[in-house]
């Protein structure tokens, strides 16, 4: 598999432009996978993670009511385990302690990176819903589409429509006409603000 390694300064704005789908952080050795989820109007990356070799060693965690128990921790990737019995070593009070730092670590750089791929996929989507409402096909469908309400706005029964609205965009780009509904822009311009409250 192809993928891009992560070191310290790489930027991930280039990282999330450059690769589709995988990216390794070489100095945690974590590799990183995504798809995108969620409909043709916004696009969120659903991200998971590998640790290519689970570095455990035991610590020394400590619990909400102060004491200390035996657990595992990856310090790869911080991933913890639950708990052991302290019996199973023999050093328990030499141990070094649970770093949450390493798994805050991995979820931040997960968090940074799933901001990054959301934004440049969802410019993507905006130019290219920009670029298809000036297309033939789309130019074609809208006409049809106030014909057919005979350029009265659906949603007063009194304005002239003028503009198209989309009841869905789950069938963005292949509209069945019944998603698509003329409105004149005061009515459309009440749906949309509605829309975009909730
Ligand atoms: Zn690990
Ligand atoms: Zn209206
Ligand atoms: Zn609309």
């Amino acid at each position: 598999m192809k993928y891009i390694n992560i070191e310290p300064g790489t930027d991930l704005n280039d990282v999330a432009k450059n690769t589709k789908h995988m990216v390794h952080h070489k100095e945690r050795n974590v590799l990183f996978t995504w798809e995108f989820k969620g409909d043709g109007g916004y696009q969120y990356p659903f991200i998971e993670y590998d640790c290519i070799d689970h570095d455990q060693k035991w610590v020394k965690f400590k619990r909400e009511n102060g004491t200390f128990t035996l657990r595992k921790q990856c310090f790869s990737c911080g991933e913890l385990s639950s708990d052991f019995k302290k019996s199973c070593v023999e050093n328990f009070d030499s141990l070094p302690f649970f770093m949450p730092e390493i798994r805050s670590f991995i979820s931040n750089f997960k968090n940074n990176l799933s901001r990054e791929l959301g934004r440049i996929k969802n410019d993507e989507a905006w130019d290219e819903y920009n670029d298809y409402l000036k297309s033939d096909k789309w130019l074609n469908k809208r006409s049809l589409v106030l014909k057919r309400d005979n350029y009265l706005c659906q949603a007063c029964l009194v304005n002239k429509a003028v503009q198209v609205h989309h009841l869905t965009y789950d069938n963005i780009y292949d509209e069945p006409m019944f998603d698509l509904i003329s409105v004149c822009v005061p009515c459309h311009e009440k749906i949309e603000t509605k829309k975009k409250k909730q």
